[in-house]
């Protein structure tokens, strides 16, 4: 199993151990592949968020009820009980997200992937070099 639950927050991510999770209330899927869905199967009876695509796969797939699964649209804000939650796409595989936690306890990104943030800098990362966003000189020339 390769979840989490952050510590110091209600958050647990691909973790589906309840007994484990006891202090976790808001339930987060980064995506459909095997290691990351343990435990996960039609008797889960807790609200859950993920992608609208792997809210999909996750009911076709594991029989998870759909009145449990919280679709969430990735590139959003959303704002669940005190916690913000960002998807991001994680170009991992078909829904994949990355998920950025804000609250009282911080800032939180979550890959789900193992490899880092740097698979954000594929997706468009190529554009924004050199040309745009601040200047590079600091003052230089006056
Ligand atoms: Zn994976």
């Amino acid at each position: 199993m390769s979840g989490t639950v952050l510590a110091g927050t209600p958050i647990a991510v691909d973790f589906w151990s309840l007994r484990r999770a006891a202090g976790a209330r808001l339930f987060f899927l980064s995506h459909m592949h095997a290691d990351h869905t343990v435990g996960l199967s039609s008797t889960w009876s807790r609200p859950l968020y993920c992608s609208p695509i792997t809210a999909r796969l996750l009911h076709s797939r594991l029989r998870v009820p759909t009145c449990w699964i919280r679709p969430l649209e990735v590139g959003q804000s959303h704002v669940l009980d005190e916690v913000t939650v960002t998807l991001l796409d994680s170009n991992h595989c078909p829904g994949s997200v990355m998920f950025l936690f804000e609250g009282t306890f911080g800032t939180i990104l979550y890959t789900g992937t193992g490899q880092g943030p740097t698979v954000t800098e594929s997706q468009d990362g190529r554009d924004h070099s050199g040309s745009s966003g601040c200047p590079t000189p600091r003052g230089a020339e006056l």
